[in-house]
C-alpha cells in the first residue's frame, strides 16, 4: 500500500510495518518480565530486601520545623500486621497508574474536597492527582480465513487435543505458538487519506467543526490545549501514525463489556486485526472512594470516546482496515471474500461504540509536568509540594500516552529514573 517499514521500532522514529519485539528470553523461550530481567540478577545483594505479600497503606509524611513536607517512609500491612519501613533517602512509589494516585490520596496528597470527604488530613493540595487518565482505545475485526490459509492458533484456543499436543511438542524444541506472544506483526499508520487533498479537507472540517471540540471538563486548560495541539500535528502529518494495527493469527474478539469472547466452537479458522487509537484525546480519572487502603473499590472513569474527535479518527482507521488493508493481496487472498462489517463510516462508528474497549495501557494519573499545567511530579519525578523524599516512578508519570504498547516505555521511564535517583541520592 506504499507505506514504509523502518524495521526498527526501537529507533524512536517508526512508521509503517514492523515485526513486533517480544519480552521472551531468546534462549529458554520463557517469558521475560521486570522480575526476571531486573530483579533476579541482583536478588542476592545484601542491601536489597524485597517484602512480598505486603500492601502499602500510606506514605508517612512529616512537617519539618521550617514548614517543609518530607516523606519519612511507608506504612504497610502484611499478614494482618501493620509495619513501617523508614527511608534513609527516598520513598519511590511504583504502584501503577491506578494505584499510585490512590496511595498519594491515602497519604493526604490530592484534591482537598475529596480527601476531606473521606476524613483524610490534607497535607498537599493538588487536585491533579488521579486526573488525566489515558488509555489506548482498542477494537478488533475477525476475518474467517480460506481453506488454503496457513494454520492459525484457533485449534489451540479451542483446546483441541491434537493442537495442544502439537504445540507442546514444538515448544519442547523452542518453537511453535507457545514460544511466542502471538501478535507477530503490526503497523503504525497515519490518518487514512491524509496524503490526499480530499483527506486533508476532511480533517480540516473535523478540526474546525464545533461539534468535534473538547467537552468542557475541570481538567487543566493549559494541558488540554497542549495535548490537542500535539494530536492535531500528528493527525495532519502524512507520516506520523495515529493508528496501530496489530495482527493475530486466530480469533480475538473484544466484547463491549471488556471481556474476550470465546473462539467459536466450529472448525472455522480466523485472522484478526486489532486497531488501537494511539493518541486519544479522551481523558478520565481514578480516585479513592474511602480512606481504607485495603478497599479495592475505586471511582474509575476512563471516559472513553468522551472527546468526539476520537470516534471520528478511529472510524476512519477502521474503514481503512477493512476496505483497504484487509482487501489488499496477498492478505486478502487468504481471507474468505465478502466480509465487511463496516461498509461505511456510520457503520464503523457504530461498530466502535459497540465493541471498543480500553487496551490496558493506562498512563498519566501522576503526570510529569508543572503543577499549574496539571502535573503531580516534577522533571526529577519528585512529588510537587513534598520538599524531600518522595517520587513516583511508573506509567502514571507519562503525561501523554505513548505511541505504542506501554511496557517498553515503562522500562524506559524506570531506567531513566534509576539514573536520576542514583545521581541525586548519592550526593
Ligand atoms: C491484561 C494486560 C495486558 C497487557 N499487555 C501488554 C502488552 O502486550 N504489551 C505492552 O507493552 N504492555 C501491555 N500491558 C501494559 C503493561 O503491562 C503496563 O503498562 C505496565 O505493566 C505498567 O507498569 P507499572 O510499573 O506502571 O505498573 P504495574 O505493572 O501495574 O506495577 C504496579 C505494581 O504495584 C503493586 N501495587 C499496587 N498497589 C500496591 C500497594 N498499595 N502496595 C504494594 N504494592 C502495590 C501491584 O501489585 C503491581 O505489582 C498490558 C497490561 C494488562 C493489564
Amino acid at each position: 500500500l506504499g507505506f514504509s517499514t523502518s524495521g526498527d521500532c526501537l529507533s524512536g522514529d517508526f512508521s509503517g510495518g514492523i515485526i513486533n519485539p517480544e519480552t521472551i528470553d531468546p534462549t529458554t523461550k520463557q517469558r521475560s518480565s521486570s522480575a526476571t530481567a531486573y530483579l533476579l540478577p541482583v536478588r542476592d545483594r545484601a542491601n536489597l530486601t524485597v517484602l512480598t505479600g505486603a500492601t502499602v497503606e500510606k506514605v508517612i509524611l512529616n512537617k519539618t520545623n521550617e514548614g517543609e513536607i518530607v516523606a519519612e517512609g511507608v506504612q504497610y500491612i502484611k499478614g494482618g500486621v501493620v509495619g513501617k519501613a523508614h527511608a534513609r533517602k527516598d520513598v519511590i512509589i511504583s504502584a501503577g497508574t491506578l494505584n499510585s494516585p490512590k496511595l498519594l490520596e491515602l497519604s493526604g496528597i490530592g484534591n482537598p474536597e475529596l480527601l476531606k470527604t473521606h476524613g483524610i488530613d490534607v497535607i498537599v493540595d493538588n487536585p491533579n492527582v488521579g486526573e488525566n487518565l489515558q488509555n489506548h482505545l482498542m477494537l478488533g475485526v475477525n476475518f474467517e480465513v480460506g481453506d488454503s490459509a496457513p494454520p492459525t492458533i484457533d485449534g489451540l484456543s479451542r483446546q483441541e487435543p491434537e493442537a495442544l499436543a502439537a504445540a507442546m511438542a514444538a515448544y519442547s524444541q523452542g518453537r511453535g505458538p507457545l514460544a511466542t506472544g502471538g501478535t507477530y506483526a503490526s503497523a503504525q499508520l497515519p490518518l487514512p487519506d491524509i496524503q490526499t487533498e480530499e483527506g486533508k479537507q476532511d480533517l480540516e472540517k473535523l478540526l474546525g467543526d464545533p461539534a468535534f471540540q473538547a467537552p468542557v471538563t475541570t481538567a487543566s486548560p493549559t494541558f488540554a490545549k497542549a495535548h490537542e495541539d500535539f494530536v492535531r500535528s500528528v493527525l495532519s502529518s502524512a507520516t506520523e501514525p495515529s493508528g496501530c494495527y496489530i495482527s493475530f493469527p486466530g480469533f480475538a474478539k473484544f466484547n463491549g463489556d471488556g471481556h474476550m469472547a470465546p473462539t467459536p466452537a466450529g472448525k472455522e479458522n480466523y485472522f484478526t486485526i486489532a486497531l488501537l487509537l494511539m493518541h486519544p484525546l479522551s481523558r478520565g480519572s481514578v480516585h479513592i472512594t474511602s480512606s481504607s487502603a485495603s478497599s479495592t473499590d475505586m471511582a474509575f472513569d476512563p471516559r472513553y470516546l468522551s472527546h468526539p474527535l476520537d470516534l471520528e479518527v478511529a472510524a476512519r482507521h477502521l474503514r481503512f482496515l477493512v476496505s483497504r488493508l484487509a482487501s489488499a493481496a496477498p492478505l486478502a487472498d487468504q481471507l474468505r471474500p465478502g466480509q465487511d462489517p463496516v461498509p461505511d463510516l456510520e457503520a464503523a462508528r457504530n461498530y466502535i461504540r459497540d465493541t471498543a474497549v480500553g487496551a490496558h495501557h493506562f498512563t498519566s494519573t501522576c503526570s510529569m509536568m508543572p503543577r499549574e499545567a496539571g502535573g503531580v511530579v516534577d522533571h526529577n519525578l519528585r512529588v510537587h509540594g513534598v520538599a524531600r523524599g518522595l517520587r513516583v516512578c511508573d506509567a502514571s508519570v507519562i503525561p501523554i500516552t505513548p505511541r505504542a504498547n506501554t511496557q517498553a516505555a515503562v522500562y524506559g521511564v524506570a531506567e531513566r529514573a534509576a539514573e536520576i535517583i542514583k545521581l541525586q541520592c548519592s550526593v
